[in-house]
């Protein structure tokens, strides 16, 4: 991970000083909504705000955040976060008091961008994103901006099978790609227990399912087994 942002000499253009707010955890435990909130707070309170998400996540509608239970807010898409100053203009930039990112996760140049805007832009980042993929292993920047931020909130869902506190999100399919951009369809939130009995489940019923298609396939005569 580079770390090329440290000036010294620089100083906050505006003499503000800025922060870097992470809000984490699995799939549906309200990290959009809570982003929202916190951004739509500094918004009623006269700050001037700009919500940027990946252009990576085209699950809903383009121009603005959804939460999974449909509230919106106008949002600028983007491929990267370096190229957030070019798309706003120079001007916009500056005059903005908070950036809220959605998805961190897909942001590469996540660390690099939240150094040049909390330390020398003296903007307030928030952002939300994964910390770990379905597989609970580090996924994406966002656990690289953990030393950089003043607050880190790791938010829990509920267990789709239990409903006590969720940590984990289990993919229900047996799909071995990192990054399946999903919803529901894909993925649901589980407790520890129903973590490790899912995943379990999940291998037994593509073994099922495979020896399954081999007898289909032979008893109808083809001869390729995929
Ligand atoms: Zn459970």
């Amino acid at each position: 991970m580079a770390s090329s942002s440290f000036k010294p000499s620089a100083t906050p253009a505006n003499d503000r000083v800025g922060s870097v707010h992470v809000i984490m955890g699995p799939m549906f435990a309200g990290k959009t909504t809570s982003l929202l909130r916190r951004v739509n707070s500094e918004s009623n309170n006269g700050r001037n705000v700009a919500l940027i998400k990946s252009s990576k996540d085209t699950r809903y509608a383009v121009d603005s955040v959804v939460t999974h239970d449909g509230v919106k807010f106008p949002c600028w898409v983007l491929p990267d976060l370096s190229s957030c100053k070019l798309k706003l203009g120079q001007d916009a930039y500056d005059k903005l008091d908070v950036i809220g990112i959605d998805e961190a996760q897909f942001f590469d140049d996540l660390y690099d961008f939240c150094c040049q805007a909390a330390d020398h832009d003296g903007k307030i980042v928030i952002l939300a994103g994964l910390d770990g993929d379905y597989l609970r292993r580090s996924f994406g920047p966002v656990l690289d901006v953990i030393p950089l931020a003043d607050t880190v909130t790791k938010l829990t869902a509920r267990c789709e099978l239990c409903g006590k506190r969720a940590f984990f999100t289990l993919r229900k399919t047996d799909d071995k790609q990192t990054e399946l951009i999903g919803g529901s369809d894909l993925y649901m939130p589980v407790c520890r227990q129903h973590y490790v009995s899912g995943q379990v489940a999940i291998e037994t019923a593509r073994n099922v399912l495979e020896s399954h298609k081999i007898k289909i396939e032979t008893s109808t005569g083809t001869a390729s087994v995929v």
